[in-house]
């Protein structure tokens, strides 16, 4: 037998990405914190808390570990305990109802709850139309999935309360075509800090109706809503609980990031879906946090009050820093980011200011660019998370003043 003729050496090999991913390249997370690390900058950047969550929790984590509850794979849908608490807890806090055997599903963070929700519920060409700026995780998975995505594009606005990026109901309708499969939504919304009102997402839920689509909805951040009402999550609307996927996770709420447990709920048939992806990503997430998990959402009341007083606390603290050293400020609805205008200060290029930030006064920020599609629109915006202790943030005001 004659051997296979090999590729001369000269030639490069093909491109190893697919799937139109070779765009996302690194993220601008790992590129902002490593200049945090080599300028010994504040890391404003990353949004990630520097305490960690309540120690009864940790301490039940390890519990579970010593007992040797979820050191082997534990259900593939999730420890029977946490999909109870998961369906109690949005009971409790949302006037749901959920068959935990039949609509929660733990996942390994909500990353992999979108991740297993597109690709369980579109079709190679399907649309899906997000609130740009977007998550970064979002653009990745839906080209995975094969999919093409409609950025629809948050715009500032100033109003009675402040300013905020609102969303244009218009070019939502407008952005909705025959090859719509769903709206990718997130609320309380990062990186801008938008809270969709209930107006907001009556209009979004009527749509949905209307054109017969699908709503995948993020809301990592439904425990951190400053105004009193909290979070709406659209699934309770007329119509919705037929074709709406909500999203949760332990990271934000509990301050355990580096945990990765996240849940969907959704009927039978939306979840089975979901879950048919989440299988072959995964299979099953980290058993003994599931334990830990469950317990924390058992976390009484004052628990939840009490991480929403200290972080509207620290929203005010960064914002006001913010407002004197010259930014425009998008004092935040809801999640630990605060997007802010650098044009006040004669720039007009975030992601250059973001990258000079570190030089100049020794914080690290990131610029809202990325994302966005249209860079354009969100060229001027740059972010900052306040999810970080009292004396690092009033450290990073005192820097900022210098500007
Ligand atoms: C942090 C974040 C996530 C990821 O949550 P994990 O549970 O850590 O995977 C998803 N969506 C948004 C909007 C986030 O900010």
């Amino acid at each position: 037998m004659t051997p296979a003729p090999q590729p001369s050496p000269s030639r490069s090999p093909r491109p190893p990405l697919n799937r139109g991913l070779a765009e996302f390249g690194t993220t601008i997370f790992a590129e902002m914190s490593a200049l945090a690390t080599t300028t010994g900058a504040v890391n404003l950047g990353q949004g990630f808390p520097d305490t960690d969550g309540p120690e009864e929790v940790r301490e039940a984590a390890v519990r579970a570990i010593r007992d040797g509850r979820g050191n082997q794979y534990p259900p593939g849908p999730g420890v029977p305990e946490l999909r109870a608490a998961v369906a109690d807890h949005q009971r409790r806090f949302h006037g749901l109802t959920w068959d935990p055997d039949t609509e929660v599903l733990v996942t390994t963070g909500a990353t992999e709850a979108i991740a297993a929700a597109l690709l369980g519920l579109l079709e190679p060409g399907d649309e899906v139309v997000a609130l740009e700026p977007y998550y970064d995780s979002y653009a990745a998975c839906i080209a995975m999935a094969g999919g093409r995505r409609v950025p629809v594009t948050l715009r500032p606005h100033t109003g009675p309360d402040g300013d905020r990026f609102v969303l244009d109901l218009d070019e939502l309708r407008a952005a909705v075509t025959d090859r719509t499969r769903l709206i990718l939504l997130n609320t309380p919304h990062n990186p801008t800090g938008t809270v969709l009102t209930r107006a907001e997402l009556t209009a979004i839920a009527e749509l949905a109706v209307e054109r017969d689509l699908l709503v995948v909805t993020d809301e990592v951040y439904e425990h951190l809503v400053f105004d009193p009402a909290g979070h709406l999550p659209i699934v309770a609307l007329p119509g919705m609980r037929e074709r709406t996927v909500s999203i949760s996770s332990a990271g934000k709420t509990f301050s355990f990031t580096g945990w990765k447990i996240g849940w969907v709920t959704a009927v039978p048939a939306l979840l089975s879906a979901v879950r048919a992806a989440k299988q072959y990503l995964t299979f099953v997430s980290g058993g003994p946090f599931q334990y830990a998990v469950a317990e924390a959402l058992r976390l009484p009341d004052s628990y939840f009050t009490d991480l929403r007083a200290d972080l509207l606390a620290k929203r005010d603290l960064l914002a006001d820093g913010l407002a004197k050293a010259g930014f425009g400020v998008f004092r935040p609805q809801g999640t630990y980011f605060v997007t802010t205008d650098v044009r006040p200060l004669g720039e007009s290029d975030g992601v250059a200011f973001c990258r000079a930030l570190p030089e100049r006064c020794g914080v690290v920020a990131i610029p809202n660019a990325v994302f966005y599609d249209h860079r354009d629109a969100g060229a001027p915006f740059v972010r900052f998370a306040f999810c970080k202790r009292t004396e690092v943030l009033q450290d990073a005001v005192k820097r900022l003043a210098a500007l």
